[in-house]
């Protein structure tokens, strides 16, 4: 795998396999030192234009945790705010000679355009409302450790579907592991024709007890240029997943940050059914196997691969250390 760029361009087979790998490295967080020399000398940028706790932090820890040196390059404070354009950005940081660049924007497309301007492997850490696969990465992987698997599983996402790109991305990637997906919300809040996508939609809660799993999105108003539904509080009360609508049997996900009291009640996102804390425990391993994978694992054996570790290291992410 050259880049990660969308969750479209990974079958099942690589799902699986990158989830694997990133089992085997849950092993390195157990140790007093944790880390293992995979990415001995490679550079990792991390380039975002918008706000971030989770991923961020989590790409961060991730290739430290790999060995590979970190430059983190936030938007505040840089030449961006004098009006330096993506491009340039990505050119002139491309002179440090960075093997990935980690990349958030709030523009769709932004993360492929950057390949055209820079030899290093691209990992698209969100653009825009379009896509956030490792987001769904480490959901997949979230749910195969919770679950057993995901194939016949009744997964709803909940929510504005409209502005998230976490949900476009976990359609995909749930589909492919053979879940069943419902996507369900404020008609004004689901795209209209997203059922192309293989997926339900439902205008209300009213059967959200079918579901083995709820997915819970926030409510994107960074990308809402009107209101969208007539008030927080009226949302909430048709959509809000709490108590009285959280079965028992069923898990609870969110991507984060959530807006308590809006699409979560404090209760449920405190209660044993949320994996929200997996979820971001699942973030930093499930990263460590994609930064692997476009550093190590695609180039192993191709032209690049002079720069890279050794081989043999390289193939045995688990047992390098
Ligand atoms: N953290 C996720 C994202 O960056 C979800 C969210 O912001 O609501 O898309």
């Amino acid at each position: 795998m050259r880049h990660l760029l969308s969750i479209e361009d990974l079958d099942r087979a690589a799902i699986e396999r990158i989830c694997d790998r990133a089992a085997s490295f849950s092993e390195v967080a157990e140790r007093e030192i944790k880390k293992v020399p995979a990415l001995r000398g490679r550079t990792v940028l991390n380039l975002f234009y918008e706000a971030s706790t989770r991923t961020r932090s989590s790409f961060e820890l991730a290739a430290k945790r790999l060995s590979a040196d970190v430059v983190n390059f936030a938007v505040s404070g840089s030449s961006v705010e004098k009006g330096e354009s993506l491009k340039d950005t990505v050119l002139t940081l491309g002179a440090h000679r960075p093997d990935a660049i980690v990349i958030r924007t709030p523009w769709a497309g932004a993360a492929a355009l950057v390949t055209h301007w820079t030899d290093a492997a691209i990992v698209n850490a969100g653009d825009g409302k379009h896509e956030h696969p490792t987001q769904a990465l480490l959901d997949v992987h979230t749910l195969r450790r919770r679950l057993g698997g995901i194939d016949g599983a009744d997964i709803w996402i909940v929510g504005d579907v409209l502005h998230s790109r976490v949900a476009r991305s976990n359609i995909l990637a749930f589909q492919t592991m053979g879940a069943k997906v419902t996507v369900c919300g404020p008609p004004t809040l689901i795209p209209r024709g997203i059922e192309a996508l293989g997926c339900d939609v439902r205008y209300d809660l009213g059967e959200l007890s079918q579901a083995d799993v709820v997915y819970a999105l926030r409510m994107q108003h960074e990308r809402m240029d009107q209101a969208w539904v007539p008030s927080l509080r009226e949302y909430a009360a048709l959509f809000q997943v709490n108590g009285r609508r959280l079965h028992p049997r069923q898990v609870l996900m969110h991507p984060g940050p959530v807006n308590r009291g809006v699409e979560l009640s404090g209760e449920v996102v405190d209660s044993p059914q949320a994996l929200i804390a997996q979820q971001v425990e699942a973030g930093v391993v499930v990263r460590m196997a994609v930064l692997y994978e476009v550093l190590a694992g695609a180039r192993a054996g191709g032209p690049t691969d002079d720069a890279g570790p050794p081989r043999d290291r390289a193939s045995h992410p688990a047992g390098v250390a």
